[in-house]
């Protein structure tokens, strides 16, 4: 297993190729978000709550502690951050959880999200479950795409990975949302060996019957969560897999995420692959997350961040707020080390806390 970015081991001497020309005394361009490496952060994902209606094995413990409702971030305080961060030259942002559809009133932050100037690109991933209700209020709201989280189509094995869901009201879901009149809309797929490999060619064929896009997803250790080494599957293996039923052309696409994507000539479909092992995407990295707990997380695999809901909750101005992120770029890390072979988590968080 090999990464292919090459990490410096310190930022490179001379950014003057990669920085926007106006540069305040920190190194940071005004009024744009650029790291220590050179990156611009033009993407933020925003986990809106830590709960949900599902308890998939990879994401989840079988028993959760959620956290209480006042360590949140109130939805006005989501659209402060939000509202924050697109002054700050952020131009797409992935509202997610946990189930983002089931916190209560989403809608409403939704709705304001859709009308700021200089968000051009208002996303949401959403395990579907709620789908059927919100795809058209969704789409009214603005949001451009969803991302819908399938790995069966199988309803006794979705509840197996899930724990709780009915895969029937998620393809009730996916229906709904194309009936609303999102197009490119993404099925996001983690690959387990023994659990779903034998339906990654039947994903693929429902995406084409379906006009959707797929990615598939190589299993993060995010969380406690044991026997991962087991079930791992790289993306190469299922690449291979699929290239003895599809033809697959390399496509250079570039959706502004990590996924390489591959076409299949006569239909529209994508297909992609998201693989932190095998691929690391660290180089390009183009975002931040924020908790529901207002946490900014500068990197998915490492542990540092900034506590924003302190700055939220004690009076301080917007310009507090700027300065807090604006300093964050100074500790995003170069990338991640996951790796699948080491039985303890990497990072201590599940996914669900952080926002996938
Ligand atoms: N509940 C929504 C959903 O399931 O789409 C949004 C949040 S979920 C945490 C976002 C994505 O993270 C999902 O596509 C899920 O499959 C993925 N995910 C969760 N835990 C993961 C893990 N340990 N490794 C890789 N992907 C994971
Ligand atoms: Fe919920 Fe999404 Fe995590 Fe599944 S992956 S438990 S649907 S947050």
């Amino acid at each position: 297993m090999h990464n292919e970015t090459l990490r410096p081991e310190s930022p490179p001497d001379d950014l003057a190729g990669f920085l926007p020309p106006l540069q305040s005394p920190t190194g940071v361009a005004e009024g744009t978000l650029v790291d220590k490496y050179g990156r611009r952060i033009t993407y933020v994902r925003l986990s809106i709550t830590d709960r949900c209606d599902f308890r998939c094995t990879y994401c989840m413990a079988e028993e959760m502690t959620f956290l209480p409702r006042d360590a949140v971030m109130s939805l006005e305080e989501c659209l402060r951050v939000a509202q924050v961060f697109v002054g700050l030259g952020v131009s797409k942002l992935r509202i997610t959880g946990g189930e983002p559809l089931v916190r209560k009133d989403a809608l409403w932050l939704i709705e304001r999200l859709g009308t700021l100037p200089g968000l051009n690109n208002l996303v949401i991933t959403s395990n579907g479950s709620q789908l059927d209700r919100y795809a058209a209020p969704l789409f009214a709201a603005g949001v451009k795409r969803i991302n819908i989280s399938l790995d069966t189509l199988k309803p006794e094995r979705f509840r197996q990975i899930t724990r709780i869901g009915d895969v029937n009201k998620v393809l009730r879901g996916i229906a709904a949302a194309r009936a609303a009149g999102f197009r490119r809309t993404k099925l996001n797929t983690v690959m387990m060996r023994g659990m779903n490999d034998d339906e990654f060619v039947d994903l693929v064929q429902f995406a084409l019957d379906n006009e959707l896009d797929i990615s598939f997803i190589e299993e993060m250790p995010l969380g406690d969560i044991h026997g991962r080494n087991s079930s791992y599957i790289s993306s190469d293996e299922t690449r291979n897999l699929l290239s003895q039923r599809f033809e697959l052309t390399p496509s250079g696409e570039d959706s502004g995420g990590p996924a390489r994507y591959w076409r299949i000539p006569g239909s529209e479909t994508r297909v992609g692959f998201i693989s932190p092992h095998t691929h690391n995407f660290c180089d390009s990295c183009n975002r931040v997350r924020i908790t529901a707990r207002g946490e900014l997380y500068p990197c998915l695999g490492q542990n540092d961040a900034v506590n924003l809901m302190e700055i939220l909750r004690s009076g301080a101005d917007d310009q507090a707020l700027r300065q807090a992120i604006m300093d964050s770029m100074g500790i995003k890390p170069f990338g991640h080390d996951f790796s699948h072979q080491m039985e303890t988590p990497q990072v201590v968080r599940f996914m669900s806390m952080t926002g996938g």
